[in-house]
């Protein structure tokens, strides 16, 4: 999976302000490439246990909004709040509901340290999850308020 460093830190500022609550949300971007992260309500959220369940309406508007602009819900992500970086038994036996191939993020975070640890996965068709290789993506544009890059851009990145 590669997902550009601004969803990396959509998610790790989601995960920071739910806290000690578990957070959830989408996964937006084309193929296996994440753009954005979208946070989603936790329909199971204020309970501290290891389960997520995105609202089913704020999902329905993260996918209009993502068709809109031409991508596609790519994965979800969920927070383990000093938990470990991988899924749960009842995330593996959920993600069976997905459909892959789906992304699967779930990050850990340390509520003394705020450390975050990442696990990258994807949901495979027969609803394994397995791990994959997390590709970072400096994102030239938006949310960063960095310096305009001046590098060229490479256009056609191999899919
Ligand atoms: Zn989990």
């Amino acid at each position: 999976m590669r997902i550009h460093s601004q969803a990396l830190r959509q998610i790790a500022r989601h995960a920071a302000a739910e806290y000690p609550a578990e957070c959830c949300g989408l996964l937006v971007g084309r193929g296996d490439e994440v753009r954005t992260a979208s946070a989603v309500r936790n329909l199971l959220g204020g309970e501290r246990c290891d389960r997520f369940e995105l609202d089913p309406v704020e999902h329905v508007r993260v996918w209009e909004a993502a068709h809109a602009s031409g991508e596609d819900i790519v994965g979800c992500y969920h927070s383990h709040p000093d938990g470990q970086a991988q899924p749960s038994s009842i995330d593996r036996r959920l993600a069976r509901g997905f459909g892959g191939p789906f992304g699967y993020l779930v990050v850990a975070i340390d509520g003394q340290s705020g450390d975050l640890e990442v696990f990258s996965g994807q949901i495979q068709e027969d609803g394994e999850i397995v791990p994959v290789p997390l590709e970072i993506i400096e994102s030239a544009d938006g949310a960063d308020g960095g310096s305009p890059s001046a590098g060229a851009e490479d256009s056609a990145a191999t899919a």
